[in-house]
This record gives C-alpha cells, sequence and structure tokens, in this order.
C-alpha cells in the first residue's frame, strides 16, 4: 500500500466535531481550530485507526460469509443449500465463486473483499443454487433470481471485470 497522504482540514465552526473520511487517495480528518500540534497529532492517529476499523469491519471473516451464506440459504433458499464451509481463496483470479456440491463448500474469490454486502451476497448466493443445481440451466437462474439484486450484482461485477482486465469473468 502506498503512504497514506492525510489532510488535516480545521474548522473554528466544528468546535467539537472531529470526524474522518476518504476522499479518493486522500484522507481528510476535519479537527476544531486551536488544537496544540500534540493534540493534533492524537487526533489524526485517532480517526485513522477508527476509519481503519471500519473499513475492516466492512470485510467480512470467513466465519462471517459462512453465517450469510447460511441467512441467504434460509431467506431465498427454504434453507435447502446447507453449506458445510465458505471461505476466501487467494488464487482464484478468474472466477468471483466456486463451489464442490459434494462437499458443500464454497469459494470466494479475495477480490470481492471491499465490495459493497450485497454484491458479495450475491456471488454467495449463485454457489449456493449450485449446491442444489450445478448447471446454469432454467432451474438454476430461477432460484438464483429470488436474490432481489441479482441483476444490479451482475451488472455491477461486469463492470467491474471489464475496467480491470477487459475480459469477460467465468463464474
Ligand atoms: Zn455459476
Amino acid at each position: 500500500m502506498p503512504p497514506e497522504t492525510v489532510e488535516v482540514r480545521r474548522s473554528s465552526r466544528r468546535r467539537r466535531t472531529v470526524s474522518a473520511y476518504r476522499d479518493g487517495e486522500k484522507t481528510i480528518v476535519l479537527l476544531p481550530d486551536g488544537l496544540s500540534r500534540t493534540d493534533e497529532e492524537q487526533w489524526v492517529r485517532r480517526m485513522l485507526d477508527r476509519l481503519a476499523a471500519k473499513e475492516q469491519r466492512r470485510r467480512p471473516s470467513d466465519d462471517d460469509l459462512l453465517e450469510r451464506a447460511n441467512e441467504l440459504s434460509a431467506r431465498y433458499l427454504d434453507g435447502s443449500a446447507r453449506p458445510s464451509s465458505v471461505r476466501w481463496v487467494e488464487n482464484q483470479r478468474h472466477r468471483w465463486g466456486s463451489c464442490t456440491p459434494d462437499h458443500g463448500t464454497i469459494r470466494i474469490s479475495s477480490r470481492l473483499r471491499g465490495m459493497p454486502a450485497w454484491v458479495v451476497d450475491y456471488v454467495i448466493m449463485h454457489e449456493l443454487v449450485h449446491l442444489l443445481v450445478p448447471s446454469h440451466g432454467p432451474r438454476f437462474w430461477t432460484l438464483v433470481e429470488r436474490y432481489p439484486r441479482a441483476e444490479r450484482a451482475r451488472g455491477f461485477l461486469e463492470g467491474f471485470s471489464t475496467a480491470a482486465s477487459g475480459a469477460a469473468q467465468e463464474w
């Protein structure tokens, strides 16, 4: 990762409010005017840690993935898909997800980390349905479409693939 570019903005109007957000490559930290240099440095550090922790929470663990898979199965597939494990994998460069129906295992490409939850959920949903229907036939898609944002998520991922590599993605 490149070193973080931090821009501190001081405002007398923000008396006690301290906040931080990402703006492209930069991180903006809003501080009240008139803090000592030491206080300011401490606040910047604290706000950067807080922001990083918040972003970390958006990247679910393997356990979180399994929990989400079970929720999706319960909500959209009457609990009929029963994954034994769902985990992130690093070595899946040409597919967003894959599964082994005999073992009930699902693998999700780590390239999805940090993407919106509803997009990750779609990929999990896709693989859950594969545990029930191996091929991409009409029955497969009927089940996948029970996930309300299926089409939107496909559009999102297609746009992402095109931007990243110019190549179509295989599931
Ligand atoms: Zn598929």
